[in-house]
């Protein structure tokens, strides 16, 4: 038993039962035992492994489309360079080697890592100190400074507290975490209630158990972004787990040394991700008035983005093993049933801009 379960339970005790978010949010962020705060996530060591850490194939070709959204943005002599839950900071340091190819890029970009944890702003700092630019750390997006914006996120909204509802007789309640007689954790039902007119109308029909999720500070976000989008000019390109259209569904899991978890067994200790509703993060950023580019799946960007050719010339003159590795990583980013179709690409601009690979909006 670690001692954030112990903390978790006396909190529970005194104070009621935890809502889904509040308890996703002590597991990641607690300051002593947070999962982020304590952990080593990333890596075959870790508990799993992300897209920029498969291979640096990924953060060069987001390096050629933040080139493209500078391009369609006109080319500004200043703007914000910035990456939400920048991890190890190896996919800013392969877009940072990608974009040199433009120095006048390079002289133009801020660069803005907006990340909670102090360990990984360290270990960020190690990652990026051969690159061309300086990193200004910052707790928060909103604390990024004016101006037009270029920003990246993988993996990050996925991290973020959801609520979770559940159908009952009485209508959809709270789906919380309290202490079970024995004193474990336990979910349970709470009395809060969502209204009704936060419900999709198809889901009306949905039968009792069935559970709704709402990602409050994940929209947030984008709604912020949107509205610096759409004010400032910019691009965003926002990469997660996650699904096109609202539907019911419990996404909420717990992934402890590369294996699922129950969820409620190791706070602190497995990482707690929820899927990202992409429907909602559109609409959040549309609300604000920017516009939402159609997502691609992961495999759809990675080959439109021309992953194939970049291959090609990374496995040029080397080994053929070397040349199995690079292959490898390519199925794994962009085949179906791996990451390729799991993963979704939302990208975000200012009403007017073309931002190839990504289609024109209609
Ligand atoms: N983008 C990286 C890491 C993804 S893990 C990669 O692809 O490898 C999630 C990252 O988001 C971590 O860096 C974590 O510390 C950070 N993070 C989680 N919650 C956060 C929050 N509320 N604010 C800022 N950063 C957060």
């Amino acid at each position: 038993m670690t001692g954030l379960k112990d903390r978790i339970k006396a909190r529970i005790a005194t104070e009621g039962p935890l809502s889904v978010a509040q308890y996703m949010s002590v597991c990641l962020g607690d300051p002593d035992a947070g999962y982020y705060m304590t952990r080593e996530p990333f890596g075959s060591e870790g508990d799993f492994i992300t897209a920029p850490e498969v291979s640096q194939m990924f953060g060069e070709l987001i390096g050629a489309a933040c080139l493209s959204a500078w391009q369609a943005l006109g080319e500004p002599a200043e703007f914000q360079l910035v990456e939400l839950g920048p991890g190890r900071g190896t996919l800013m340091a392969d877009l940072l080697r990608m974009a040199s190819l433009r120095p006048a890029f390079i002289k133009a970009a801020r660069l803005n890592m907006v990340e909670t944890s102090p360990r990984l702003r360290e270990i960020q700092t190690a990652t990026l100190s051969r690159g061309p630019l300086t990193p200004h750390f910052r707790n928060r997006f909103q604390d990024v400074p004016g101006g037009p914006l270029i920003l990246v996120a993988n993996e990050f909204f996925d991290a973020l507290p959801i609520h979770q509802f559940v159908k009952t007789a009485r209508g959809w309640q709270e789906r919380q975490i309290g202490l079970s007689q024995d004193g474990e954790l336990m979910f349970g039902v709470g009395t809060a209630r969502l209204p009704d007119d936060a419900i999709p109308a198809d889901l009306s029909s949905a039968p009792e158990g069935a559970i709704f999720e709402t990602q409050p500070a994940a929209n947030a976000i984008a709604e912020e972004i949107g509205h610096r989008i759409a004010g400032n000019g910019g691009a965003a390109i926002l990469i997660d787990y996650g699904y096109l259209n609202t539907a019911a569904g419990d996404t909420l899991q717990a992934l402890y040394k590369h294996a699922y978890d129950d969820v409620l067994a190791h706070p602190g200790e497995a990482d707690l991700t929820a899927h990202v509703n992409f429907e909602a993060l559109a609409a959040a950023t549309v609300r604000a008035g920017a516009q939402a580019l159609a997502p691609l799946t992961q495999g759809e960007f990675l080959l439109r983005s021309g992953l194939l050719e970049r291959a090609g010339a990374l496995g040029a003159g080397k080994s053929h093993s070397e040349q199995e590795a690079i292959r490898d990583a390519v199925e794994r980013l962009a085949a179906p049933g791996q990451m390729g179709d799991l993963f979704k690409v939302l990208a975000v601009t200012n009403s007017g801009i073309s931002f190839p690979p990504f289609d024109s909006a209609s």
